[in-house]
């Protein structure tokens, strides 16, 4: 990431277009993950399927059976798979790149590619949470992106706790390259205690994850710890639903 965009992401922050007052009367948490790899599914399901928990996947058309930078992704039938498995699909742009980038009328092309897409897959499905590739946006991309999805996720981390900006929700990383159990159980308990809404997102799930992904171990953690908090798991649709309509 430049400075400039770095500097772009700051300001964005700061610009709060879907403000909501959180309704929520006891905390919540969602598991996402973006692109997908594949293992996100195939090592991923099961352990949140152990935890009866269904998560939120953003899915990218364009990593659709590819295999890039020694990473599998997800194909169409993964895609019904989870789908059928009560798991939501969210959007992340059909060809994953940086928003404030993109030009608006190629962006919303953009979201229109990816929702093509999963129509052709999974039959008459509406996306309606986005997650900004990298976790970019600028002032004008996250207008763009409010106005088409309800709730929209960044990668800033922290829990999102009585005021909500739905064009970007923080999120907590379940990332190995800067992982420790410590800092998940800190805004696991900040979540509990503030009756939060705590969004993780990973990458790959492996035992030998990427820098972006997550060990079996890291999850099964994360979700451990949630349910003994005593935190109901939702995906962010559903999560969304019960924080703005109560
Ligand atoms: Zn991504």
């Amino acid at each position: 990431m430049s400075l400039l965009d770095k500097a772009n992401n700051a300001l964005t922050r700061r610009v709060r277009l879907k403000t909501a007052r959180s309704r929520l009367t006891a905390p919540v948490a969602s598991f996402t993950f973006d692109d997908f790899p594949r293992s996100a599914w195939k090592v991923g399901g099961p352990i949140l399927a152990r935890h009866a928990a269904k998560a939120t996947y953003y899915v990218s058309g364009r990593f659709c059976d590819r295999y890039e930078d020694g990473l599998e992704y997800y194909s169409r039938d993964d895609l019904r798979a989870l789908y059928a498995a009560g798991h939501e699909v969210g959007c992340h742009t059909f060809s994953h790149r940086r928003s404030p980038r993109v030009p608006s009328r190629e962006l919303e092309a953009d979201f229109d590619r990816n929702q093509v897409f999963v129509r052709d897959t999974l039959g008459d499905v509406v996306m309606s949470s986005f997650a900004y590739p990298y976790g970019d946006a600028s002032p004008r991309t996250k207008a763009l992106a409010g106005r088409r999805f309800p709730v929209s996720r960044g990668i800033r981390s922290g829990v999102n706790g009585r005021t909500l900006d739905l064009g970007q929700l923080k999120a907590v990383p379940l990332e190995i390259r800067s992982w420790t159990a410590k800092a998940v159980e800190r805004e696991v308990e900040l979540a509990r205690q503030t009756g939060g809404w705590i969004i993780f997102f990973s990458h790959d799930v492996s035992e030998a994850p990427s820098p972006y992904g997550a060990t079996p171990t890291m999850l099964g953690h994360a979700l451990d710890r949630v349910k003994a908090a005593g935190i109901e798991i939702l995906p962010v649709k559903h999560a969304y639903a019960r924080a703005t309509f109560g």
